[in-house]
């Protein structure tokens, strides 16, 4: 089983409370865990390719362009100073993209003197009972990032 294809299953189910929007090529679902506030996940649609060059260049770019605009609907909705992008899938080979918003002092002192990628941030801490947003945060967050894609989209045409 796939820990991806669960979720969108959920999704199609009327049944994943962090989903956000269905785009073309994926669905924008909001992170279960929110230490890095705001973050979110783009989960590809289908379970097909593990590697973004086995993907044919036109969907290959649709993907990224979609990916890049629930990028910045992240950053406009949750106020980061920077974004990360990941794409990973050693323990989840389903294309799925980690949408990180990152602030100053957000790893504490870990890394390299709290310089460094989210998973230098202790998984423990990272993934902690107490970072999951309670239902009515979760709605408060799904709404502002929702209001800020759907700008984004239309901006883009
Ligand atoms: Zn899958």
């Amino acid at each position: 089983m796939c820990l991806i294809c669960d979720r969108i299953e959920m999704i199609k189910n009327g049944e994943n409370p962090y989903f956000v929007k269905e785009l073309e090529t994926g669905y924008v679902v909001i992170g279960d865990n929110q230490h890095f506030y705001g973050y979110a996940l783009f989960l590809y649609k289908n379970h097909k390719y593990t590697e973004l060059f086995e993907m044919d260049i036109k969907e290959r770019t649709l993907f990224m362009q979609e990916m890049t605009m629930v990028a910045e609907a992240v950053k406009r909705a949750f106020g980061p100073e920077k974004m990360n992008y990941e794409l990973l899938g050693m323990g989840d080979a389903h294309l799925h993209w980690h949408l990180y918003p990152r602030r100053s002092g957000d790893i504490e002192n870990y890394g390299n003197k709290g310089k460094g990628p989210v998973w230098w941030y202790p998984m423990e801490k990272m993934y902690a009972e107490e970072n999951k947003p309670d239902a009515k945060e979760l709605e408060a967050m799904k709404k502002r990032f929702l209001e800020e894609l759907d700008k984004v989209l239309t901006a883009a045409g």
